[in-house]
């Protein structure tokens, strides 16, 4: 029994002595570089969120694990972890630039209700045109035909005038015929006076057209004149303790914002290429299923020293 405490008491010695040149060196280490973004993780809370961005802190966690797994699945490190009471927050500040993105958003849908009422007023004007277009054409055709039969019963008339005179029984067929004309004369300006009506109503579309196309694009114009600015990557900010978006339009957009300020808080700078996480520019990106573009990979192989 007494041996056997003397030699586990040596080896704790031995295994202590060990830890403490192990310790040194490290600190020599870290001295020369600190150590890199690749080897921890960071733990990360969401802070305050301003009621006007109408999002939930559950959907802002969904998109922030989300934005997290950009990141490591790319590289295969667990390099964020959402963690309550973190110190590190994100936060959602509500100033100019959100109360702008809601404008936007508004003039944006007005101006889809004003594109949709050109294409119903359009498409209604085509429907109206073509039947126009038809039912002239079959009103020509009647009306050639009857000209046609008119010019060989006057001749007819013409031929039995010259000859003194018709048959009783002849006379009766030609009046027949001369009265039958007059109804399909009544019968043909009848149709001309709807195909007349329809062609007023096919102008007045056409004059609507013009001027819902004129405020339409007015108002495209003004849209774009204040609203038409390329999206720069300040609708978000990491500060080095927390990061502050500013800005979004949807929850897609948000996971882009916080995906690149991620990229911030492990050191990158911006890189080339538009689809790029970390392209200074939103807009070329994938929204839907964004990913690292070979640039990203290559700043993060880079800052941790992956080759
Ligand atoms: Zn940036």
């Amino acid at each position: 029994m007494y041996m056997k405490t003397i030699r586990k008491y040596n080896r704790g010695v031995g295994v202590l002595s060990l830890l403490v040149i192990l310790a040194g060196v490290i600190i020599v280490v870290m001295a020369v570089k600190p150590a890199s973004v690749c080897e921890q993780t960071l733990a990360y809370d969401v802070g305050s969120i301003n009621p006007k961005f109408n999002i939930t802190k559950e959907e802002i966690v969904g998109l922030l694990g989300g934005a997290e797994n950009i990141w490591e699945e790319g590289m295969g490190m667990n390099l964020f972890q959402y963690q309550p009471d973190a110190d590190f927050k994100i936060n959602l500040v509500f100033d100019e630039r959100q109360r702008k993105t809601i404008a936007e958003r508004r003039a944006r849908e007005f101006l889809e209700k004003g594109g949709n009422s050109y294409e119903a007023v359009t498409k209604k004007y085509k429907s109206l045109l073509s039947l126009h277009k038809a039912g002239l054409k079959q009103y020509n055709e009647r009306v050639a035909s009857y000209e046609e039969r008119l010019n060989k019963y006057n001749k007819e008339v013409a031929y039995y005038n010259s000859k003194g005179g018709a048959s009783k029984e002849k006379y009766k067929e030609l009046e027949n015929t001369r009265i039958g004309f007059k109804s399909e004369v009544a019968g043909l300006n009848k149709t001309l006076k709807e195909l007349n009506t329809l062609n007023s109503r096919v102008n007045t579309l056409a004059k609507e057209i013009n001027k819902v196309a004129g405020t339409y694009n007015t108002k495209v114009a003004q849209y774009n004149n204040v609203f038409g600015a390329s999206v720069t990557f300040d609708q978000g900010e990491y500060t080095g303790s927390e990061i502050n978006v500013y800005q979004f339009d949807k929850k897609s957009d948000l996971r882009l914002v916080l995906t690149h300020e991620f990229g911030h808080a492990l050191n990158l700078d911006h890189v080339e290429n538009p689809t790029s996480v970390m392209y200074y520019l939103m807009g070329k990106q994938d929204l839907n299923n964004p990913k690292l573009s070979s640039e990203d990979i290559f700043a993060l192989k880079t800052e941790c020293g992956i080759k």
